[in-house]
């Protein structure tokens, strides 16, 4: 899994940052709020770590700004030990768990399990405009109308349903459907776009190719 760390304490960033990839996690680290938003507008994350004292910008604005671009991505905050306003701040803001400095580092692994495990199992349902895609039964409907996708297609809509209204880097589509072995040429994104289009469009969905970027999902009537 993909982990963004904003941390501004070298000390903490680095053993939190170390703990995370013994856990397996992919982490990138950033000291400070602005990196954070930046990062987080431009890479896609499986979870965030997120101090709430940041320079520049802080934790909560940080977090505000993820919600506000209807991005669900799990996000764990930070706080002091004297921060119960900041913790209540940050849960209405959308924070999905926190924890208390200074924490155990086994505790710290055990929040990250469960909100990954809850994030998956909260994208069994996936809506978008009027598509709404089941990942459990692998079905899709449009209006409430059986959608006849294979199951590539399928696979390449759930990652762009997953990231709606953000590009979708192609890179990440190839990893998401990298169970294909061997399958995914330079081309195949492309033909499976292309399909994916066609059968979109009677709905009012379309693919908008990003140069040089990806992918982005869109409704009719969104700019
Ligand atoms: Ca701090």
């Amino acid at each position: 899994m993909r982990i963004l760390l904003a941390e501004d304490d070298g000390t903490l960033r680095e053993t939190l940052w170390q703990a995370l990839r013994q856990a397996g996690h992919g982490v990138d680290s950033v000291a400070d709020g602005r990196a954070a938003d930046s990062a987080l507008m431009t890479g896609t994350y499986d979870l965030v770590v997120l101090d709430l004292g940041l320079p520049h910008l802080d934790g909560i604005e940080v977090l505000r700004r993820l919600r506000v671009r209807q991005d669900r991505t799990p996000v764990l905050v930070l706080s002091a030990r004297d921060g119960v306003d900041e913790r209540v701040l940050g849960l209405r803001a959308g924070a999905d768990d926190y924890l208390v400095k200074p924490f155990a580092l086994r505790e710290l692994d055990a929040r990250v399990d469960a909100l990954l495990r809850r994030a998956a199992g909260g994208l069994a349902r996936l809506t978008h405009g009027p598509l709404e895609l089941d990942s459990t039964g692998r079905t899709v409907t449009a209006n409430g109308k059986p959608l006849n996708l294979t199951v590539r297609e399928t696979d390449i809509l759930e990652a762009l349903m997953k990231r709606a209204g953000q590009v979708v880097v192609k890179a990440r589509l190839t990893q998401q459907i990298g169970d294909w072995a061997g399958e995914v040429g330079a081309n195949t994104i492309e033909v499976y776009i292309h399909r994916l289009r066609k059968k979109l469009k009677p709905c009012g969905v379309s693919i908008r190719t990003i140069h040089g970027l990806g992918y982005l999902l869109e409704t009719a009537g969104e700019v």
